[in-house]
């Protein structure tokens, strides 16, 4: 006896589309094929007219859970991403106190285990300050290291632990490390020297103002940092993995240096692919992010950059902030956090560029899906509707219009998402599953707390990775 079938949907990986019929027990895919071939199932589900895609897994979430539940916490945040379409969180090791070793990574695991809707991953950190625990914190169950190329932001010091490392003779010296664990190394790239300076120069013009935050962090502050950073990965060997990449210029280093061999991936973020520049003006504070929001010729440059293949995933970069944290940026951009709530528009907003014609469904399932799996040591077991593979999965409809509607939202941080409020979209899910369980149907959490799991990735080395 079967647990569920999905009956007449087009069903579509990261290589195609075609009509099948899926079967699942205990959570796995067991079939693929003709409904008519398969045993009986307790529940089946008629698909007709909607397509079947592998779940949305966001590489780039910061919940900080446990830390400020006022915020967010891994409840919320799996809420928000059950009915958007997204079945896994990539998390990342800021936290009350950070994911910077193999104890801090237990606890973690422990103390997040009851307020799981959907399942989560966790990278940790790599910096001078933890250098002694990256060995062992590699091979307790992360997806990757993570280190900021920036200074740790004052008054956050035990969140940032292990986390941040401007300095390249010391940042040469920690990727020499993880290069022997064989994980992604993922970099948030921005130079804290260029940044410093010019933020320094720029404040003395007496601007503070929206657009100020662009202007003080211009692309170079990143582009630099990259081809720094490439250059350190090269000689140690180690996996570079460039996140929220803003600059065009920036993927064009980063698929130069693949060409030539070197090992290195990267991500962008939907407020590099929906917003410009306009946005910080409108939104203020609630549209700071680092790296900046960019200019209408960067936006397309990235479009250009996706749908050519050269950008491997798409996350969020999701970071929760209250309202009260968010406001005294309108009158002091240099004061407000940085960050957006992004889990609900993942799939929506990439649906509806889909629906426009931007990019194929195909390289939507790529980017959001299958790639990220594949990078994070989860090939074949996440990413992909195969035999064999969990059924996490979800049914949208590409045909429904609507637009996005913040107080709808999951997220506790929905207060601060007012820069994709009203947005129009072409294309809506309607269901997802997380192992072969329905979390969430039409946009109502119908899933169960505790459901969720931590995953972690397959041993190393993987097999056929991304050059
Ligand atoms: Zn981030």
């Amino acid at each position: 006896m079967l647990d569920v079938i999905i009956k007449n949907a087009t069903v579509v990986n990261a290589d195609g589309r075609r009509q099948l019929d899926v079967a699942i027990k205990d959570g796995i895919i067991v079939a693929i094929g003709m409904a008519s071939t398969f045993a009986e199932a307790h529940e089946v589900i008629d698909a007709g007219g909607l397509h079947l895609l592998p779940g949305a897994i966001d590489s780039h979430t910061h919940v900080r859970d446990p830390g400020r539940s006022d915020r967010e916490d891994f409840a919320s945040a799996t809420r928000a991403a059950a009915v958007s379409g997204v079945t896994m969180l990539c998390e990342m090791p800021i936290a009350a106190v950070s994911t910077h070793s193999a104890q801090t990574l237990a606890d973690r695991i422990d103390a997040v285990r009851d307020r799981l809707y959907t399942d989560y991953a966790l990278y940790g950190g790599a910096a001078d300050d933890n250098r002694e625990h990256i060995a062992a914190l590699g091979n307790a169950g992360i997806i990757g290291f993570k280190t900021f190329r920036t200074a740790v932001p004052p008054g956050r010091e035990k969140e940032f632990i292990g986390l941040c490392c401007p300095d390249p003779g010391a940042f040469f010296t920690v990727l020499k490390e993880t290069a022997k664990t064989g994980l992604p190394h993922a970099i948030h790239a921005e130079d804290e020297y260029i940044l410093s300076r010019l933020a320094e120069d720029y404040k003395r013009t007496g601007d503070l103002g929206p657009i100020s935050h662009t202007k003080a962090r211009p692309p170079v502050v990143e582009e630099a940092s990259v081809a720094q950073s490439i250059a350190l990965a090269r000689a140690a060997g180690a996996w570079l993995h460039i996140v929220h990449v803003s600059s065009p210029y920036s993927i064009d280093l980063i698929t130069q240096a693949r060409a030539n061999g070197v090992k290195v991936t990267c991500e962008t973020c939907p407020p590099y692919l929906f917003l410009t520049d306009a946005d910080i003006e409108l939104h203020g504070p609630y549209a700071k992010t680092n790296p900046p929001i960019r200019d209408e010729s960067f936006v397309e440059g990235m479009w250009d950059r996706v749908a050519r293949g050269d950008v491997d995933i798409i996350g969020t970069d999701h970071s929760p902030f209250l309202a009260s944290e968010k406001e005294p940026g309108w009158s002091n951009m240099f004061s407000a956090p940085p960050g957006a709530p992004g889990i609900e528009i993942l799939v929506p907003l990439l649906l509806t560029a889909v629906g426009y014609g931007r990019i194929t469904l195909e390289r939507m399932v790529s980017v959001v899906s299958t790639n990220t799996a594949n990078m994070f040591g989860l090939r074949g077991r996440k990413g992909v509707i195969a035999v064999g593979a969990d059924a996490d999965l979800i049914l949208v409809d590409l045909a429904a219009e609507g637009r996005i509607d913040v107080n709808q939202w999951q997220s506790k941080s929905r207060v601060t998402a007012r820069l994709w409020h009203g947005r129009q979209t072409r294309g809506a899910v309607v269901r997802t599953l997380v192992r072969g369980k329905t979390v969430a149907l039409n946009g109502t959490v119908v899933g169960e707390l505790g459901w969720g799991r931590f995953v972690a990735p397959n041993p190393r080395p993987y097999e056929r990775p991304f050059w």
